[in-house]
């Protein structure tokens, strides 16, 4: 296929304000492609070349891009520069700077095979004057693209090809262009989440169908969808529903998926990672390959006793002297991309590890969790090197359920897991067979949601000064955004200045078509949903103004949650469990 009918598709989406419509035209473009370009088209479509996991990055900032499309276009950079600032969109200066001059007549329209070859070459320069590389090779590009081409090409390296949806819509469209709807999903998200590479995924589908995505293995180097947990409202519920299941401390850290194979060797001399030479990959909450943060736990994994495997497990830091646990704001501090040599000492890191869903050539995650246990404590007979089995007590009891949340409240931790011992590992899925225990406050809410700020509202009073005095944030309900809290104290001076830091860069000029705001809530200013932060509250009520038609009463801010992302928020259907799990407790 031609690049322009991807960028016409593209321009299509762009206009879209319904989910069902993007699903539509999405389908249509699946459909017309070659089962060798879908997997490009899913990346491209998603303003990437490769998936999330795989770490490929363009690293090129917006200001280097003005440099770039002067040269494609043979304009001076004040000039761009000029229209730049005007429009705030790189996409729309060079499609209008392309659209008037005439003396830039494209004549051959390259292939999406080339656009995207020469992308991922341009992402792929490294070493000394790889900078230089790729602005040359950028602007060679764009030079050679018709307007509307270059209008979505340009946005990729910097990001801001987003068209708002996820991978999700992706795996509805896979469906409808079979089907016509979206029946097929059920299907597509089972091999999507055992096997979390969205190109791979459309690619086995369009090929071989339904047949072939049963054949979707695990392997290692492609991220598996992590489980995740309910809640129950107290310890009686939790044995009458889980029976006979494990209990293990909740650590408050974060979520690391680590992979190694030993057959697969990698040459990598550079500094912290010389010693290593199996293939070694550490996968966070939102599959986002956070390898390069973690040298030391690298580097642990490689001495493990096996050949090849896949653990699930919470990375955590600890005090370099002490030893002790570290809070999950200190442990955040190593989720960066520079200066990780100094950090290593500062902020040490523990690895929690309390699962296994591979090993040598088998994947093992659907084996009932007690056999998955009992493979892993011969693999973690000691601690090796920062890598630590999980301490697990099995229980079938509320007496013993409460002693033991009891005991790791004490120690300082966050809670408990209750994981049912004969049940598999449930790849990107939410259900009973975890259930998360937190501290019981009577009656308030037990546990905090993972809200997305949608906009800001300028400040008042004292906060005049921060030029913010409360933030808008919404929970998630299929694609779209509702809200359920008007946040405006409960923040430290430094939290006001972060949080509108973080606002400013990431202002939307008008309210993104997924949100579903009450106007008597309208913020003065939008954000695109990009801020995750942890709301803590006393308790869920019903709202006739909120669009969750619940509401958060006595909402504060507990962190920012830069580990987790949009489609990991709280959504509504959990919010109304919460609500319920409140009201039954209230009873
Ligand atoms: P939540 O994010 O509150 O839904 O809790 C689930 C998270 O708890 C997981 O994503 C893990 O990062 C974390 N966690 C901490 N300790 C454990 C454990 N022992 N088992 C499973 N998850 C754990």
């Amino acid at each position: 296929m031609k690049f322009i009918t991807l960028a016409q598709s593209l321009g299509q989406l762009e206009a879209i304000a319904s989910r069902n419509q993007m699903t539509e035209v999405l389908a249509d473009l699946f459909s017309r492609v070659t089962y060798q370009e879908i997997d490009w088209v899913c990346y491209l479509v998603l303003g990437r070349l490769k998936p999330k996991f795989s770490g490929v990055e363009f690293n090129l900032a917006e200001k280097m891009m003005v440099r770039v499309l002067s040269r494609a276009i043979g304009q001076s950079e004040a000039e761009s520069l000029k229209l730049f600032k005007q429009t705030g969109d790189l996409g729309e200066v060079i499609l209008k700077l392309k659209t008037s001059n005439s003396k830039l007549k494209i004549r051959k329209s390259l292939e999406i095979k080339d656009v995207y070859n020469s992308l991922l070459k341009i992402a792929e320069e490294a070493g000394e004057g790889s900078v230089e590389r790729k602005l040359n090779k950028m602007a060679v590009l764009l030079s050679q693209l018709d307007p509307l081409s270059a209008k979505y090409v340009v946005r990729i390296p910097v990001k801001k090809l987003r068209l708002g949806f996820s991978d999700m819509t992706i795996l509805d469209a896979l469906s409808w262009m079979q089907t016509g709807d979206k029946s097929l999903r059920p299907e597509l998200e089972r091999a999507y989440s055992v096997s979390a590479d969205i190109g791979r995924i459309a690619r086995v589908f369009k090929q071989q169908g339904l047949n072939g995505l049963k054949q979707i293995q695990v392997e290692v180097g492609i991220p598996i969808r992590p489980a995740l947990s309910e809640r129950l409202p107290n310890a009686a519920k939790i044995v009458e529903k889980l029976e006979c299941f494990a209990v293990e401390p909740k650590y408050d850290g974060l979520r690391v998926e680590l992979h190694l194979d030993k057959t697969r060797k990698v040459e990598l001399s550079e500094g912290l990672f010389k010693q290593q030479s199996s293939f070694i990959q550490i996968y966070s909450r939102n599959l986002d390959n956070i390898t390069h943060m973690f040298p030391e736990v690298v580097l642990a994994v490689e001495q493990l006793p096996v050949k090849q495997a896949i653990f699930d497990g919470e990375a955590i830091g600890v005090h370099p002297q002490t030893g002790k646990l570290l809070s999950f704001q200190e442990t955040i501090q190593r989720r960066r991309k520079h200066n990780i040599k100094q950090m290593l000492s500062q902020v040490p890191i523990k690895v929690f590890i309390y699962d296994l869903l591979y090993l040598n050539g088998r994947a093992v995650f659907k084996q009932p969790f007690s056999q998955r246990r009992q493979l892993l404590e011969k693999i973690l007979t000691k601690r090796q090197n920062g890598l630590v089995l999980t301490e697990q007590t099995k229980v079938n009891n509320v007496k013993q359920l409460r002693y033991l949340l009891d005991k790791y409240l004490q120690q300082g931790l966050e809670g408990i897991m209750c994981k049912k011992l004969d049940e598999p590992y449930q790849a990107g899925g939410r259900n009973f067979n975890w259930v998360k225990f937190k501290k019981n406050t009577e009656g308030k809410l037990v546990d905090t949601l993972d809200c997305v700020v949608m906009g800001y509202y300028p400040g008042k009073g004292k906060r005049v000064g921060f030029g913010i005095g409360a933030f808008l944030v919404g929970v998630s309900d299929a694609e779209t955004i509702k809200t359920v809290a008007k946040i405006g104290t409960g923040l430290t001076d430094d939290q006001w200045r972060e949080m509108k830091k973080r606002c400013q860069q990431i202002r939307a000029p008008k309210c993104p078509n997924s949100y579903i705001v009450n106007k008597n809530l309208y913020p003065d200013f939008w954000c695109q949903p990009k801020i995750v932060v942890e709301i803590m509250a006393d308790e869920i009520t019903k709202s006739p103004i909120h669009t969750a038609g619940l509401a958060l009463r006595f909402p504060r801010l507990v962190r920012f949650r830069d580990d987790k992302d949009i489609d990991q928020i709280t959504t509504l259907k959990e919010l109304k469990k919460l609500h319920q799990l409140q009201t039954s407790m209230l009873s």
